[in-house]
């Protein structure tokens, strides 16, 4: 199958509607990223996505675009809340998978010898892997608070402050979450897998400010350069995944009710008003909720092992929440249509929220000027800020890129390594990285990922987030 691009601008290439696409695709890209990504068949997914009954607008897909279960990674798609369906595929397997960044009063010489100290206890205090189990064994009414009031649950066990919940994305907690809609096998994958941060692609990194781009949300943010932040990614693990397996094989079974012709089993789905798609938005908020106090457990434990490490109080290392993000979700938001507000379910992929300044969702602290973004590049580069804009909102619905976006399959870049020496290569470029998996530096080296400033620059020049500011990783610990 052939996909034809239409180049729009510098940043910007449409997918004409073919066939039973009822929306053109959009996509937003660069001639270099485009090209990359070889045959990757995300865009025919794109196309795929746009045949959805109550898609509004366009199929939408962001820089760091690649191949996914049914939707591809770094898809928006926005659905009529009364006429549109949900697809637990647009949201992915890792229900709010997403990133946290802790700033701090820390400079780069404060740590640069303890470094390898940090890593070490960073590593032992974490825990992570395939599978990884925490130090908590949930009671079932325990977990079910979790799964009900998230970081709030999180916060109310004594893993950090009620500052924490005022800079989450939904403060934490997304409503309408029912563990009676969650199978007994997620809950028991959940039990004990809170506060873990999983395998491969999922880090905790410390990163230091390299560069500032806007000094203005730079200080409002609490960012300045030689500035020591941490960088928290992971989701709702073995619970999030089970969930949408458990909601995929029903609403696959019911396809035919639909009455509508889908090209891609992958992409089963529901109407939003039916039962199968309430009962997934109450299940796939429990699962946002998982994630949510399993990032705020992390990062409790992430302040702690830096107190002990260096001997600090946490006054002295003033570690804040900046913000936390979700990049795997689909949410009930409000956005112009037309000239006219409509209420729509937005299902963001590999694609981060990017609200614009004056958004009641913000906290008031960054209402002046927007949300924070944060996106993430690979294990030897580090990470960017940005921020909101209206020009999201008016054209993707708030939304931008979540990370640089795979080039290489895990199996590729593990050919692409063999008989190298990963933890020493990133060493030798500064970053010290410990790793779970046997695998996992191997599939996850920088190569394996997309630039992050060509995906960075794509989306600062199309207005969909801007540039705040850049940091560069010094140790990572990876699942
Ligand atoms: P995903 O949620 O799609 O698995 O990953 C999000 C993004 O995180 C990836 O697209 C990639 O660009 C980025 N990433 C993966 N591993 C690392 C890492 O170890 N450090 C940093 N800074 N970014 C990473
Ligand atoms: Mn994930
Ligand atoms: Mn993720």
């Amino acid at each position: 199958i052939s996909v034809t691009l239409n180049k729009l601008d510098a940043c910007r290439w449409s997918i004409p509607r073919t066939g039973g696409m009822r929306v053109p695709g959009l996509i937003y890209s660069s001639e270099t990223l485009l090209r990359a990504m070889g045959n990757d068949e995300s865009p025919q997914q794109v196309m795929n996505v746009a045949h959805l009954p109550g898609i509004v607008k366009y199929s939408l897909a962001m820089p760091d675009m690649h191949w996914g279960y049914g939707f591809p990674i770094g898809g928006v798609a926005a659905f009529d809340a009364k006429s549109g369906v949900i697809s637990p595929g647009g949201v992915g397997y890792d229900i709010n998978c997403g990133c946290r960044m802790i700033t701090s009063r820390l400079n780069f010489e404060d740590i640069r010898d303890r470094l390898k100290d940090l890593v070490v206890a960073l590593f032992h205090n974490i825990p992570s892997g395939v599978g990884s189990t925490g130090v908590l064994k949930l009671s079932p009414k325990e977990e079910r608070q979790v799964l009900t009031q998230g970081s709030r649950w999180a916060v109310s066990q004594g893993y950090g402050s009620e500052e924490d919940i005022e800079t989450t994305e939904d403060h934490g907690a997304m409503a309408g979450a029912d563990p009676d809609k969650v199978s007994p096998r997620a809950i028991e994958r959940g039990r004990d897998q809170l506060g873990t941060l999983g395998s491969g692609n999922h880090f905790l990194e410390v990163e230091v400010v390299e560069e500032i781009f806007d000094p203005e949300v730079a200080a409002v943010f609490g960012l300045s350069v030689g500035q020591v932040a941490v960088l928290i990614h992971t989701g709702s693990r073995g619970l999030g995944y089970q969930i949408c397996d458990d909601y995929l094989a029903r609403m696959v079974k019911k396809m035919s009710e639909l009455g509508v012709p889908i090209p891609d089993r992958q992409l089963a789905c529901s109407w939003l008003e039916s039962q199968a798609g309430r009962d997934y938005l109450a299940a796939m908020a429990c699962a946002a909720n998982y994630a949510w106090a399993n990032r705020q457990m992390l990062m409790h434990w992430t302040r702690e092992t830096f107190e002990k490490t260096l001997r600090k109080s946490p006054r002295e290392l003033g570690m804040k929440l900046l913000y936390d993000v979700c990049h795997n979700i689909a949410k009930l938001e409000t956005f112009p249509v037309d000239g006219n507000m409509m209420e729509l379910c937005v299902h963001r992929k590999g694609a981060t929220r990017s609200f614009p300044p004056g958004h009641p969702a913000l906290p008031v602290c960054y209402r002046k000027v927007g949300q924070p973004v944060l996106i993430p590049g690979d294990m030897g580069t580090g990470s960017y800020v940005m921020v909101g804009t209206e020009k999201a909102y008016q054209e993707t619905f708030g939304s931008t890129c979540h990370g640089a976006g795979r080039v290489m399959s895990r199996a590729q870049a593990t050919r692409a390594s063999s008989g190298r020496q990963i933890a020493r290569e990133m060493a030798d470029r500064g970053v010290l990285v410990m790793a779970s998996g046997k695998g996992t530096l191997k599939e996850e080296i920088p190569e394996a990922y997309k630039k992050l400033d060509d995906v960075i620059d794509v989306v600062h020049r199309a207005g969909l987030s801007r540039k705040v500011a850049r940091l560069r990783a010094v140790c990572c610990i990876k699942g």
